[in-house]
């Protein structure tokens, strides 16, 4: 077999993914008109497949904090921090984001799925045992494979398999790290944290819970799922993303332990790329401030995601189990996802198309992803659009 050979497989792909009509990974906004409204060769199009979930994007502070940057700093930092130097407003957004926690360390990475590699290649090593959650994000899986650690997968949000393969472990559970997500990303579905902290209590494990979805939308003051369910103080890492609700790029690390001080020197995610630009930390940090101080917009996320999960549910059709940002909606097969994505999209609605591998139980979704920008009226065109399906 030649070099490019193994590129059959994904050319016989993308000319599946095009015979329903557009491409669903190729689609082209031609410009925004707002946070919910895009334009598709020249149709206004509703966003309903964004992370976009506190809708701030194209707030006017926000957009002012990265101009001014941009205009005093430059368009790029040009390197990495350990080779190049930091910028002071990196160092201030791992303040801000330390303080926000109320924990006393917090690392910014270029990108999220950065951070998810940078922090589980720093933390484990060959002697250690990784248990991941079945439904983990990609990003997760390859931070675990490139630790070298052994990776047990349990099945997802189930307490009995975690608890199994907690105890096989033996001695060696004081060298596990539990991996999970705050709200999963496909069905919306949420771990039982409080139930995972005492399982991890009990064997004297450690638990990182990736909060890339859940930040800004749960939790009293937005801090994600572990606040939500009263057990932040217990979890050990949290990561997460700039690229959903703070509508930036970037990631993070946030821990009560002081050993995240040190993965500045250990993790190669973060020392061999360069840090994220002045613009970009100059919005991030408006973002969480007004992520910090604005709880109206989450009342408007929640508010929003009722509406369609209710109306949703209303057409009979088989939703996510719970009511959250994330609705999906399983469709009968693959070639059904794909023709109902696209007469969404020619109707004027933009959602997500999920297919396996990508997917829990290999099934095809059409995801919709709801942002606190979303006007009532668009939310029941969404509703409308799908029951002509
Ligand atoms: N973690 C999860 C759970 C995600 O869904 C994503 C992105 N979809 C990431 C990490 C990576 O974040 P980013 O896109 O900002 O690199």
């Amino acid at each position: 077999m030649s070099l490019f050979e193994k590129f059959e497989t994904a050319k016989l792909l993308k000319s599946g993914l095009a015979t329903a009509g557009a491409d669903p990974t190729g689609v082209v906004f031609d410009t925004l008109n707002s946070p919910t409204e895009g334009v598709v060769d020249g149709r206004a199009i509703i966003l309903a497949g964004t992370n976009n979930y506190l809708g701030l994007t194209f707030n006017p502070e926000c957009i002012a904090a990265g101009v001014a940057a941009l205009e005093s700093q430059g368009t790029g930092t040009t390197g990495s921090r350990m080779a190049n130097g930091s910028y002071a407003s990196h160092g201030k957004l791992e303040e801000e984001l330390a303080d926000f926690f109320q924990w006393p360390h917090a690392m910014v990475f270029s990108t999220g799925y950065a951070a998810n590699l940078g922090v589980l290649t720093a933390l484990l090593g060959k002697e250690d045992v990784v248990l991941l959650d079945s439904d983990a994000h990609a990003s997760l899986y390859d931070g675990c494979n490139m630790s070298g650690a052994d990776i047990f997968r349990f099945k997802h949000n189930d307490l009995q398999s975690l608890e199994r393969r907690l105890t096989r472990l033996k001695d060696r559970a004081n060298r596990c790290l539990i991996v999970i997500e705050g709200m999963y990303s496909v069905l919306g579905d949420c771990a039982p944290l409080a139930e995972i902290v005492a399982l991890k209590n009990r064997f004297g494990a450690k638990l990182l819970v990736d909060e890339a979805h859940s930040l800004g939308v749960y939790g009293e003051q937005g801090r994600g799922v572990a606040e939500a369910q009263g057990v932040l103080d217990q979890v050990d890492f949290i990561v997460g993303t700039f690229s959903k609700s703070l509508g930036a790029m970037g990631g993070f690390c946030a821990s009560r332990h002081d050993v995240l001080s040190l993965f500045r020197y250990v993790s190669r995610p973060f020392m061999f790329t360069a840090s994220p630009s002045p613009a970009v930390m100059a919005t991030t940090r408006e973002a969480l401030k007004q992520l910090r101080t604005r709880p109206e917009l989450r009342a408007s996320v929640w508010a929003n995601a009722r509406q369609l999960y209710g109306g949703l549910k209303a057409l009979g059709l088989e939703l996510g189990p719970e009511v959250g940002p994330v609705v999906a909606v399983r469709s009968k097969d693959r070639q059904t996802a794909l023709a109902n994505w696209n007469q969404l999209l020619e109707s004027g609605v933009y959602v997500n198309m999920m297919l396996p591998p990508a997917t829990p139980g290999g099934g095809s979704f059409l995801r919709c992803s709801i942002s606190a920008a979303h006007s009532a009226g668009q939310i029941q065109t969404i509703i409308e659009k799908f029951s002509k399906l």
